[in-house]
């Protein structure tokens, strides 16, 4: 399917999993006359050259973004800053300038130092993705019914917003408007912790002396395999989202061991009643989730399971 272009030319800036998806995106769905694309490894470059990310591939951020309407910087949290100083003098008035950093409130701060006041800057964070990295990683519909949240600075051009808001719902994505504290906050909580704690288990696990490592591996399925699926996110990214949100995800990390203290007790005690009380409304929560079409109803997340091999009797049928 293809629209007509919504922007005469788009530039991205870091072709890893969420900048070579919009990418796919934009060019399965035409919306831009020109795509223009790159990033900071020549290997990858050479990559987008070979799957044809981009209509173009530049060699620096600063030429990518010349004459651009809409220029979306996809690289790690840590990164935004210099970027923005290899950008800022070359921005074409009335382009806007967004990113899909997993955490707004710092790379609003670091970004917009950098930018002229004659570009529209609305920071954006699809809330999508997978553990993979790199240009091979992305897929066009990584986006479908995903959340995508728009963080625009106090003042900032509705026109402008409007006009992101119906790109990335374009892609597929339903769109929300909040400030970048209050996104910060919520995804403290739906998306950082949850990746602190994966980090935590697996490494614990993989620590325990009295557990071999292979039997760690071998009895994953008894819940360890479905953290190992977070943990294996990309560790630059990560290290840089722990480091910009450190307020919030220190508060829900506060939250969330007086909650574990509370188990720990009733474990100790025996407290059956606290647990079972606790694990039905978890149940509930992920219910939740599946009703609002963010999950897979399927059970054990859809994964295929062998049938079981014939019996005799079966076979002489
Ligand atoms: P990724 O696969 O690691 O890709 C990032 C790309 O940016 C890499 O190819 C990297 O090149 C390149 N890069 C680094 N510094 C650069 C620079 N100065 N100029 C141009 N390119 C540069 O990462 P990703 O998963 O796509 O994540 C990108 C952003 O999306 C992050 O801010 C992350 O928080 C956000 N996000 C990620 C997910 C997810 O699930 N992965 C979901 C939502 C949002 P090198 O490899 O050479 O460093």
């Amino acid at each position: 399917m293809t629209t007509e272009p919504q922007f005469p030319r788009i530039a991205l800036i870091g072709l890893g999993l969420i900048g070579s998806s919009i990418a796919r995106a934009v060019r399965q769905l035409g919306l831009a006359g020109e795509l223009v694309v790159t990033d900071a490894s020549p290997e990858v470059r050479a990559r987008a050259v070979e799957l044809q990310l981009g209509h173009r591939v530049a060699d620096t951020n600063a030429d990518a973004v010349t004459d651009a309407d809409l220029v979306i910087a996809c690289v790690p949290v840590g990164i935004c800053a210099k970027v923005a100083q290899d950008i800022g003098g070359h921005l074409k008035p009335g382009a806007i300038v967004s990113d899909v950093g997993s955490v707004k409130g710092s790379v609003l701060r670091a970004m917009a130092p950098h930018l002229p006041q004659t570009v529209h800057f609305i920071p954006a964070h699809p809330v999508a993705g997978t553990e993979n990295s790199g240009p091979d990683a992305g897929f066009a519909e990584l986006f479908i019914n995903r959340w995508c949240i728009l963080t625009p600075p106090e003042g900032a051009d509705t026109a402008a917003v409007e006009r992101l808001t119906v790109f990335w719902r374009t892609l597929g994505a339903n769109v929300e408007v909040m400030t970048a504290e209050h996104h910060d906050l919520v995804l403290a909580v739906t998306s950082h912790l949850p990746h602190l704690i994966a980090y935590t288990i697996v490494g614990t696990a993989d620590e325990l002396e009295d557990v071999t490592r292979s039997e760690v591996l071998k009895f994953s399925a008894g819940g360890f395999r479905d953290f190992t699926r977070i943990a294996a996110s990309d560790p630059t990214m990560w290290r840089d989202v722990f480091l910009s949100n450190k307020d919030a995800v220190l508060e829900m990390l506060g939250a969330f061991q007086e909650d574990l203290s509370k188990l720990t007790r009733a474990i100790r005690r025996g407290d059956g009643e606290v647990l079972f009380d606790q694990f039905t409304r978890t149940r509930a929560i992920r219910r939740g989730i599946v009703n609002l079409g963010q999950e897979t109803a399927s059970p054990d997340f859809g994964r295929p399971h062998a049938p079981l091999p014939k019996t005799d009797d079966e076979t002489d049928e």
